[in-house]
C-alpha cells in the first residue's frame, strides 16, 4: 500500500536502531557478545525486519520468548542464533532442534527430555542454563548462604546429558534501576553459583545477566553478553539513565497517522462517547484515524497531545476504537490528509507516564493493524 493511502503507520527507522546498537555495544568490553531482544515482535518494531537488521549489525545473538517467535524468525531468513527465554512443552522438543533454537532449561526434567528430542533426532540441542538470584520468575532458586548442593548436583546432571550442549549461564535483575544493593546481591549469587560450578569442573562459553538498565549502569555484570532490550529500541529504562550511554540513543518508531477530516463546531458542543468534554470556544476539531483499537491507550482520552506541524495539539473527548478528535483551533492551515505525530520519542514516555505504565507496554500494545514502515538511509525524512 502507498504510504499516502494509510490511514496510521509506523515508522520504523533503522538508521536510529542501528545508532543505538553500536551505542551500546561501545559501552561493553571489548570482545563481549551482543544478545539482542526481538521478544514480543521486537518491542512492536517487527521481529523479522528488525532479526535482520540486527543481524546485518554483527549482534551474536537474538532472543524471543516463545518457541513460535522464533520459528517466525528463521522463516524470515534469520540464521543467527536464536535464544528461547520462555519455556517450551517438551512436545515441542523437535521443533527446537528444527530451527536451531538455544534453549533456556531451569530444570532437570524438562532437560532430560530435551535431551531424549534431540537424540532421537540425531542433533545437539544448545541450551543455557537460567538461575533465579532473585526475581523469583524461572530459574534454578540460587539461596544465598543456603546448601545449594542439591542445585549445583542438578545442573552437573543437566550439563552433562547427551545431545544437548550447555552453552550459557545466565540470570536476570528484578531491580536494576531501584535498588543497587539488592542487584549487586543477585550479581554475588551468580558469581558464586559460577564459582560453585567451575570447581565442580562445570564452566560455560557465554555468561551473562544484564538487560538495558544494567548496560547502561552497572558495566560489572557485562560478563561475555549483553542483553538490552528496550536500548535498542532508543528508551531509558528509567530517567536518571539517560545520557550514560553518551551519544544519546534514539527513539526507533514514530506512530503518525493521516487526518481523516478537520470540521468547524461551534462553542457549547459536546464531543465524543460519553460528552466528556465540551468545547469552550468556536473550535476547528481534526478526526485522527487512531483509537484504542490501534492501541492507543483509552485512558489518554482528554490527556493526550499529537504533534500536527510541529505544535501539540490536545486530544479532546474520549478516544474511540478506531478514531479520536483533536483540537486544531490555533492551527487554521489544518488540513485533511495532513500528518499527525501519535507518538514519537517524547510523547510516547508523556502518554506512558499518564497512563501510569511504562514505554515497554505501549510499544507492544502498538497494533498489528498498523502497518510497520521501514526507512533507512537518505530520503527517509520525507515521509
Ligand atoms: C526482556 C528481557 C530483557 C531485556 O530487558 P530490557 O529492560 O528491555 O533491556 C533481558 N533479559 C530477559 C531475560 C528479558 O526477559
Amino acid at each position: 500500500m502507498e504510504l499516502t493511502h494509510m490511514r496510521t503507520w509506523a515508522e520504523i527507522d533503522l538508521d536510529a536502531l542501528e545508532h543505538n546498537y553500536h551505542t551500546l555495544r561501545a559501552m561493553a568490553p571489548a570482545g563481549c557478545r551482543f544478545l539482542g531482544l526481538v521478544k514480543a515482535n521486537a518491542y512492536g518494531h517487527g521481529g523479522v525486519p528488525v532479526g535482520k537488521k540486527l543481524e546485518e549489525l554483527g549482534a551474536d545473538m537474538l532472543a524471543v520468548a516463545c518457541v513460535s517467535e522464533a520459528e517466525e524468525l528463521r522463516q524470515g531468513g534469520i540464521t543467527r542464533p536464536i535464544l528461547c527465554l520462555g519455556q517450551t512443552p517438551v512436545e515441542l522438543a523437535p521443533l527446537l532442534v528444527d530451527l536451531d533454537v538455544t534453549q533456556t532449561v531451569e530444570d532437570l526434567e524438562t532437560g532430560k527430555a530435551l535431551s531424549q528430542a534431540a537424540q532421537a533426532a540425531g542433533k545437539t540441542l544448545k541450551i543455557h542454563v537460567k538461575l533465579d538470584t532473585g526475581m523469583s520468575r524461572l530459574g534454578f532458586l540460587w539461596r544465598a548462604g543456603g546448601d545449594n548442593s542439591r542445585l549445583l548436583e542438578d545442573i552437573a546432571a543437566l550439563c552433562a546429558l547427551p545431545g544437548l550442549e550447555a552453552e550459557g549461564l545466565f540470570t536476570h535483575f528484578a531491580d536494576a534501576d531501584g535498588s543497587e544493593a539488592y542487584t549487586m546481591d543477585q550479581l554475588t549469587r551468580f558469581l558464586d553459583a559460577k564459582k560453585a560450578l567451575e570447581e565442580r569442573g562445570i564452566g560455560f562459553t557465554i555468561y551473562h545477566c544484564g538487560a538495558s538498565t544494567a548496560v547502561l549502569h552497572y558495566p560489572c555484570t557485562h560478563m561475555n553478553m549483553i542483553r538490552p532490550g528496550i536500548a535498542l529500541y532508543g528508551y531509558y529504562p528509567a530517567p536518571e539513565l539517560a545520557g550514560l550511554d553518551g551519544p544519546g540513543l534514539e527513539p526507533v518508531m514514530e506512530v503518525k497517522s493521516r487526518i481523516a477530516a478537520v470540521r468547524k463546531v461551534p462553542a457549547g458542543t459536546c464531543v465524543s462517547y460519553g460528552r466528556t468534554a465540551v468545547l469552550k470556544r468556536d473550535s476547528r476539531l481534526a478526526v485522527v484515524p487512531i483509537g484504542y483499537g490501534d492501541g492507543y491507550p483509552r485512558q489518554l482520552s482528554n490527556r493526550a497531545f499529537m504533534e500536527i506541524h510541529g505544535t501539540l495539539c490536545p486530544v479532546v473527548g474520549r478516544i474511540c476504537m478506531d478514531m479520536c478528535m483533536v483540537d486544531v483551533t490555533d492551527l487554521p492551515e489544518v488540513k485533511a490528509g495532513d500528518v499527525a505525530v501519535v507518538y514519537n520519542g517524547a510523547l510516547l514516555e508523556q502518554d506512558a507516564e499518564m497512563v501510569g505504565t511504562i514505554v515497554y507496554e505501549l510499544l507492544c500494545d502498538v497494533a498489528p493493524r498498523i502497518p510497520r514502515v521501514y526507512v533507512q538511509g537518505q530520503g527517509k525524512k520525507k515521509l
